[in-house]
Order: structure tokens, then sequence, then C-alpha cells
């Protein structure tokens, strides 16, 4: 199968073709039908680092954009959560790079400040940052997320096995819409894990790699 077998956008493939990804790898290719079937499911997705599921979610995410008018330019309608700001920084260079092409893409960062500089509004299409830091900037109404169609949690297991990050990712769902698309994605599910997978993205489709 091919990235266009899986419908995705001509100006996405081209992002694509500029890292050199020539075709999906195994987590895209069984993962991306099922993130992208409308109406839209829940995914937990098992699979190592280094398969590519950054740019299975990612991906994903760009296809749900809409990106037609300023006012949605600057409505956060995905919202990525990580659990480090250098984990959180790297995805937001891959969504750079695949969505290069895509005019009117805006991307937030929103992790722990380095100094103690004014909180930036989040007016972008897409943010990714820590749950802690997006928590307190949504509570601030420096992020409004009545449009969000997307929640993705990367590292799913770092951040529902550590109490802090955990609550912080819980009290994050319960401000954003209920109707949003949840997409876990973990190297591992021990079963503890498991147990707040399915409670945090109930009735999902799940693929194990
Ligand atoms: P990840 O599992 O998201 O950390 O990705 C691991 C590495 O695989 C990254 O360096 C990606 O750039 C690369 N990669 C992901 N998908 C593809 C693909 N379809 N073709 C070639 N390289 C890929």
């Amino acid at each position: 199968k091919s990235f266009e077998d899986l419908g995705l956008d001509e100006r996405i493939r081209r992002g694509l073709s500029t890292m050199n990804f020539r075709k999906p790898s195994k987590v895209q290719e069984r993962a991306l039908p099922l993130l992208m079937s409308n109406p839209a499911k829940n995914l937990i997705g098992q699979s190592q680092s280094g398969t590519g599921k950054t740019a299975a979610f990612v991906l994903n995410v760009l296809s749900r954009l809409d990106l037609s008018t300023p006012e949605m330019q600057n409505s956060p309608q995905a919202l990525i959560l990580a659990p480090t700001r250098e984990l959180a920084r790297q995805i937001v260079g891959v969504i750079q790079v695949m969505g290069q092409f895509l005019d009117g893409l805006i991307i937030g960062t929103a992790v722990p400040a380095d100094s103690n500089a004014r909180v930036s509004k989040m007016e972008c299409s897409v943010v990714v940052g820590t749950p802690g830091t997006v928590q307190d900037l949504i509570k601030k109404r420096a992020m409004v997320p009545t449009r969000l169609k997307v929640l993705v949690l990367d590292e799913a297991d770092n951040m529902l096995d550590q109490q802090g990050l955990g609550d912080q990712c819980i009290r994050a769902k319960a401000m954003i819409p209920r109707d949003v698309q949840i997409v876990l994605f973990s190297a591992t599910f021990p079963t503890h894990v498991y147990r707040y997978a399915v409670k945090f993205a109930p009735e999902a489709n799940e693929i194990t790699l």
C-alpha cells in the first residue's frame, strides 16, 4: 500500500516525500485507515518507538484540520500531549516538515517556559505540549479548546503511569469537548496502564504490532 492508497492529501504526501518516506511503515498501514475513518473512532495503539508511530498520529491530525479560514487556522483543532518538553519539540519538528505545504497551518508549543516569560496565547491550529502546561493554559483561557477534534497521547505508558502526569492528562481531558477522537500510543501496555487507557479512550479500536 502507498500513502496515496491510504487517502492522504496530495499536499501532505509532498511533505512526506521531502522526508524520503516512500511507503507506509507497518504501524502506519494498520493505524491510518482506523484513525482516518469517519465517524472518527478512538484508537489505542501499541508500537515500539522507531516503528513510525509519530507519523501515524501526525498524518491523521493533519488530515483532519480545517484551515479554510483565518479563524479556523487560529483555533486549536488538535492537541498532542507528550511527557517531556524535548519530545513535544520533536513532534513539533515532524509536524513542521510534514505540514509544510498546508497553507495556514499554525503550530503552537505548550511546554514549561525556560524563563518567566509571559504565557503566550495558543492561537494556532495544532497544539503540542506537556499536560501540566496545557491544562494551565486552558484554565487561564490562553487556550480555548472548543474546536478540538483530536487528542493524542504519545508515550501513554509514561504518562498514565506517573501519578502527576496521569492526573494532568485526565484533568486536561475533562476541559475539552466530549466528542474528540482520542488516540493513545504506547510502547507497552502493562495491565494497570491498559486499565487507564481503556477508560481514557473508551470503545477504541486497538492495534498491537
Ligand atoms: P518513530 O517511531 O515515530 O519514532 O519513528 C522512527 C523513525 O522512522 C523516524 O526517524 C522517522 O523519520 C522514520 N520513519 C517513520 N515512518 C517512516 C516511513 N514510512 N518511511 C521511512 N521512514 C519512516
